[in-house]
């Protein structure tokens, strides 16, 4: 049924920081698509638990960013659903370990399909049901967007690429009163980070947040919060930015 509530898509909502940011629109009021990826073992029944505790309305949704079709409909169920769209978030993402000699064409491949393209086909699929006005984000990574990471090129050229498409999305949606930008975490505690063969792994995180300012990784909810200002009227003159979310760790000079 339609309604003037704001609404919002978010891919990869099960886990981690989709997770985070669907309840963070709960407490703000803005309605949800939660894009779960059967793929993985997340529960997406958890992340509309806590929205509804939180006083949110949401649905849960499945969809692969590796298929237009399946990325279209996912957008197109907000309209369905709840009558409109108006912030999409391209969240989904996946982080996989391959040294140079490793890394085939196929490996390159499926990391981009997912990590950039999927992106895009996020952005694409939104832009095609807002109406004059609305704002994206998407999520990038310190990994790419800042730094380089060893055995982890196509992950970081993926993350670097969302900030090019970002920009011009940007600047071609401008004109109809549509926002982009990017945000770009550090270290997050998410099972993405805690995964121990593609990522640092739970000590490894440990180990890390002493070297991070801030004395700690981040928690997932402290990208929510950021994702949520730059899809706010409180962020409503900002598009083709972003927003590094690190707790100081890439500013840090090293000897
Ligand atoms: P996460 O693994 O909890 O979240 C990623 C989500 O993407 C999962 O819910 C997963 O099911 C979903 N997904 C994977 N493949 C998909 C597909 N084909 N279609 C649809 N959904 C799919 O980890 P997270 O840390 O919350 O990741 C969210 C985003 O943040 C990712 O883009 C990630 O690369 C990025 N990021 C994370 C960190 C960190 O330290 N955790 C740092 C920088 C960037």
């Amino acid at each position: 049924m339609p309604s003037e509530t704001e609404v919002a898509i978010i891919t990869g909502a099960a886990s981690g920081i989709g997770r985070a940011l669907a309840v963070h629109y709960a407490g703000r009021g803005v309605k949800t698509v939660i894009g779960t990826f059967p793929g993985d073992p997340h529960d997406p029944e958890e992340t509309l638990m806590l929205v509804k505790k939180s006083g949110g309305d949401a649905v849960i949704h499945e969809v692969d960013v590796r298929s237009t079709d399946s990325v279209d409909a996912f957008a197109r169920r907000a309209v369905d659903e709840f009558g409109r769209l108006d912030y999409a978030v391209a969240n989904a993402g996946i982080l996989r370990n391959a040294s140079l000699p490793e890394l085939s064409d196929d490996k390159w491949a499926d990391m981009l399909d997912v990590d950039l393209t999927g992106v895009l086909r996020t952005l694409r699929a939104g832009a095609a049901h807002m109406g004059s006005g609305g704002a994206m984000v998407a999520v990038s990574s310190i990994a790419g967007g800042v730094y380089g990471w060893e055995e982890h090129a196509h992950y970081a050229a993926a993350k670097a690429g969302v900030l090019g498409l970002v920009r011009s999305v940007a600047v071609e949606l401008g004109p109809r009163g549509i926002r982009a930008n990017a945000v770009i975490p550090g270290l997050i505690e998410t099972p993405q980070s805690l995964d121990p063969v593609n990522s640092l792994g739970p000590e490894g995180l440990e180990r890390a947040g002493h070297d991070i300012p801030w004395g700690r990784v981040g928690r997932p909810e402290e990208v929510a919060s950021v994702i949520g200002f730059l899809t706010s009227p409180a962020a409503g003159y900002v598009t083709g930015q972003s927003l590094v979310v690190d707790g100081g760790l890439t500013v840090k000079m090293r000897a």
